[in-house]
């Protein structure tokens, strides 16, 4: 009996492997610069050059793999990929994966989907019925959990929270198109907004600063900045939108937050909950739901591929 899979977290910066058993323990985690931005087959040696290192350790049952992406995971392929990771759409991920392990069956999923698997699976969303998890990094990633199993939607690309409208005709997004709540509430965007603003000249104590990141943006937004207050006003304001809507929407018992904002503190969720106390709920209703910042931190990807890989071999997820 194969008592572990191979779960593989494919990042912008770096490739996670490690082997997950059956209870979610992890063993042997090993991390390789992807060379995503250098394109599709630069990835694949990478990849082939892990599964290969992680396969000499153990008798890999399966592989679970998270990438970035719009993914099919029906047919194991990389549907549509924007230009961070060149030539990747139309990808048969999970076939390449199979291939270089010598047949070993293997599963594929969006990257945040298996971070909202993981959660459920041993970290904050542990036991929920209905699950949302946002993830605040680059961009706003989401993903729905039901009855411990993702919601993918028809082709497989659901749910992509970040791009659904806040501001019609707003500012632009990396998607194409305009006013995405990514664009107000993720922290790589708030950055770029951030930016955009000084470049015109708003005064800001931002402009003293070296390097600027959404932590910069909430220490100097908590000790009364104007530009950054503004921004992080925005910001609350948009993910308490987005929240109550998705709470409308799904009726879920968990919020699980993720990423760089709510690793900027405590004072965002403070932030946060005020901003959903604007919103009425009845006396019969309440709470609708829980805020809870993620349990699991960098495991959680492993954790959802490691699931994803033994749900797909017990063929409980096909
Ligand atoms: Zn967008």
């Amino acid at each position: 009996m194969k008592n572990v899979v191979l779960a593989i977290d494919i990042g912008g910066t770096n490739v996670k492997a490690g082997l997950v058993d059956r209870s979610g323990e992890i063993s042997n985690v090993i991390y390789q610069p992807s060379k995503a931005d250098e394109g599709r087959d630069a990835l694949l040696s990478v990849l082939e050059d892990v599964i290969k290192k992680q396969c000499s350790k153990a008798d890999v049952a399966a592989i679970g793999c998270g990438s970035p992406g719009a993914i099919d995971h029906k047919n194991g392929l990389v549907r549509y990929m924007q230009a961070h990771i060149p030539n990747y759409t139309g990808t048969p991920l999970a076939k390449y994966l199979s291939d270089f392990s010598g047949g070993i069956p293997a599963a594929i999923d969006n990257d945040v989907n298996l971070i909202a698997l993981g959660e459920n699976w041993k970290g904050a969303g542990k036991g929920s019925k209905c699950q949302i998890s946002i993830a605040l990094g680059t961009g706003l990633g989401g993903g729905v959990v039901v009855d411990g199993k993702l919601f993918r939607g028809a082709k497989g690309r659901a749910p992509e929270f970040g791009h659904t409208v806040a501001v019609p005709g707003g500012e632009p997004c990396t998607c194409g198109n305009f006013g995405c709540y990514e664009v107000y509430t993720a922290p790589g965007a708030i950055t770029r907004r951030a930016k955009h603003y000084l470049a015109s000249g708003i005064i800001s104590a931002l402009s003293e600063c070296e390097k600027i990141t959404a932590k910069e943006i909430v220490h100097y937004g908590n000790l009364g900045d104007h530009l950054c207050s503004k921004i992080l006003d925005d910001a609350t304001k948009y993910l308490a939108m987005l929240i109550w809507n998705l709470a409308q929407t799904f009726d879920p018992d968990v919020f699980v937050m993720g990423g760089g904002l709510m690793k900027a503190g405590e004072k965002f969720l403070g932030r946060l909950n005020n901003e959903l106390d604007r919103f009425y709920c009845p006396d019969e209703l309440d709470p609708m739901f829980s805020i809870k910042i993620s349990e699991l931190g960098d495991d959680a990807g492993i954790l959802g591929a490691g699931k994803l890989a033994w749900d797909w071999l017990d063929g409980t997820d096909r």
